[in-house]
């Protein structure tokens, strides 16, 4: 049985914290709202009136917290869990931050000897309360597997990310996608209805092609990252057919947020001379343009 602190019971938090009780561990709770540190409470867990006196004996310290700032204070500022954490125990902060802030909390515990994974989540509240988050670990690969006990209580898949900062890295590239994403399909789906389409019928056919089922795990494996440009669809093709939802918005007054910007970008490709290349390679047009001066992967 691990003693483990865990710090922000909020709507992720409460959850993943109960379900480390029924795990078996004790774990010991502290968040600024009374009313959830009663809900901890009646779920089995301990309260503590501080983050220090929660973390004082703790072999892991676990974070589910808004913001960068509050991790930090609550870990190294006045009667924060560092005051009392012993050199060797391990902290895992699962909270969305910048990864600037990862590296900094990360140095600043090391000074204690005090060793940290990152491990933000993916996936849902409701995920949290099943235990089934996606969790995305980054840290030392033996930190990471000292803590694999603690982490599959809230967690169906725990994702090794590749190193300390590479967890908080990994989930700021999957919400820039899926917020991005979330504009995208709320435009469509207005324009869509400004044009007469039945809604349901729209989910359902876009959930059949690349629109829905996205480019990660439809066109990209096959051509752009075996680096084959040759079309299947072409840019300058792709290129027209953005045109004419743009034509169709201006015509209904329902304007795009995003169109725009994607239309510049194919016309940059197809003034680099990569009309007749796969439309993945627009890919292949940012990496050149953003990071020849580093070494490619492939
Ligand atoms: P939340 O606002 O519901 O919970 C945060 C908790 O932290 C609250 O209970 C609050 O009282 C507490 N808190 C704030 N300041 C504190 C302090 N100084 N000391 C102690 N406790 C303090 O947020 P949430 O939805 O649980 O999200 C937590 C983190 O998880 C965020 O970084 C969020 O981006 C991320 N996340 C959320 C979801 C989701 O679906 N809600 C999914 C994935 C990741």
């Amino acid at each position: 049985m691990a003693h483990v602190a865990f710090i922000g019971l909020g709507t992720m938090g409460i959850a993943m914290a109960r379900n480390i009780i029924e795990g078996g561990h004790r774990v010991v709770g502290y968040d600024t709202n009374p009313h959830a540190v009663a809900i901890h409470t009646a779920n089995g867990g301990i309260a503590a009136p501080s983050p220090a006196v929660a973390a004082n004996g703790a072999g892991i310290v676990i974070t589910m917290l808004p913001v960068g700032d509050v991790v930090t204070s609550v870990l190294l500022g006045d009667s924060g869990a560092m005051e009392t954490l012993e050199p060797g125990t391990l902290v895992i902060d699962m909270s969305t931050i910048n990864p600037s802030e990862t590296d900094a909390i990360r140095y600043a515990l090391s000074s204690k000897d005090i060793r940290m994974i990152d491990a933000p989540v993916g996936r849902t509240s409701r995920h949290a309360i099943t235990g089934e988050l996606l969790i995305m670990a980054g840290g030392e690969s033996k930190d990471i597997e000292e803590a694999r006990p603690v982490l599959e209580c809230m967690g169906d898949s725990v994702v090794n990310c590749g190193g300390p900062g590479m967890g908080t890295r990994i989930k700021i590239m999957n919400n820039l996608m899926s917020t991005v994403l979330n504009v995208l399909t709320a435009e469509v789906l207005t324009l869509a209805e400004a044009t007469g389409l039945d809604r349901n019928l729209t989910v359902d056919v876009l959930n059949g092609t690349t629109a829905g089922q996205g480019h990660l795990s439809t066109t990209y494996p096959g051509k752009v990252l075996k680096n084959d440009l040759s079309p299947d669809f072409m840019i300058d093709l792709a290129r027209k057919d953005l045109a004419i939802a743009i034509e169709v918005s201006k015509e209904l007054g329902v304007p795009l947020a995003l169109a725009g910007k994607a239309e510049a970008m194919y016309a940059e490709a197809h003034n680099s001379n990569r009309g007749t290349q796969d439309w993945t390679a627009l890919y292949a047009m940012l990496r050149d343009k953003h990071l020849s001066h580093r070494q490619h992967n492939t």
